[in-house]
C-alpha cells in the first residue's frame, strides 16, 4: 500500500513562566540553533508597549535577536513573511487574544511557530492568551525561577511597585519585579 504524502504541518513551541524564567534565553538559543545548524530563517515579533521597544530581543544573559513589534493582528498579517520557517513572539501575554487565531493559521499552513511569555500575571491569575496558546500544543515548556526569599521554586512574578491609582501603566521592568514561591507571592489585591 502507498501512503499518500501528508502535507507538512508546522509545530507551535511555547516557553513560557514567571520573569527570571529565561523563557527569552530559551526562545533565542532556539532560533539560533535552528539558524545555524537547520538554515532555518525566523522572524521575531514584539507587542508594542510603552516601557519595552527597543526593536531587540535580549536575554539576561546576552543573546540578541532584532524584533519588529506590532500592536494589531493587522499589523502583522503585512508583516509575515510566508516564506519564513519560523514565525516567534517574544512577552507574547501582551499581544490580543486573536493572536490565537493567527498562530493555528501559521501552524497550519506549515510554519513553526514560538512563543515566550509569562504564564501568571501579578495578581496570580493566567494570562488568557498565554493559556490559550498552550492549549494549541503538547510543546509547551514550562519553565521556574527561584525564589528571592528562599531559594525555593518560583512560578510567580511579585510585582514590587505600587499599582497605579489613575490607571495609568506600570512600568514593566526587572527592578519592578521579583520571582517568588507560591508561599513568598502576594498578590496584588
Ligand atoms: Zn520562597
Amino acid at each position: 500500500m502507498t501512503l499518500r504524502a501528508l502535507p507538512k504541518v508546522g509545530v507551535i513551541t511555547v516557553y513560557c513562566g514567571p520573569m527570571f524564567s529565561g523563557k527569552s534565553e530559551a526562545l533565542l538559543s532556539d532560533l539560533r540553533l535552528r539558524r545555524d545548524h537547520g538554515r532555518q530563517r525566523f522572524q521575531l515579533f514584539n507587542p508594542r508597549t510603552n516601557t519595552r521597544d527597543r526593536g531587540v530581543c535580549q536575554s539576561r544573559k546576552g543573546l540578541e535577536e532584532p524584533s519588529v513589534s506590532f500592536e494589531t493582528i493587522a499589523e502583522l498579517h503585512d508583516l509575515i513573511d510566508p516564506e519564513a520557517n519560523v514565525i516567534a513572539f517574544d512577552e507574547v501575554q501582551f499581544a490580543p487574544r486573536e493572536i490565537v487565531r493567527l498562530i493555528v493559521a501559521l501552524r497550519d499552513r506549515g510554519q513553526d511557530v514560538i512563543v515566550a511569555g509569562l504564564d501568571y500575571d501579578f495578581y496570580g491569575l493566567p494570562f488568557p492568551v498565554v493559556a490559550e496558546i498552550a492549549n494549541t500544543t503538547q510543546d509547551v515548556h514550562r519553565r521556574h525561577a527561584w525564589c528571592t526569599q528562599c531559594g525555593d521554586r518560583a512560578h510567580w512574578s511579585q510585582l514590587l511597585a505600587q499599582l497605579p491609582t489613575d490607571g495609568g501603566n506600570i512600568v514593566i521592568g526587572d527592578d519592578e519585579y521579583e520571582a517568588r514561591c507560591f508561599a513568598h507571592f502576594t498578590p496584588k489585591p
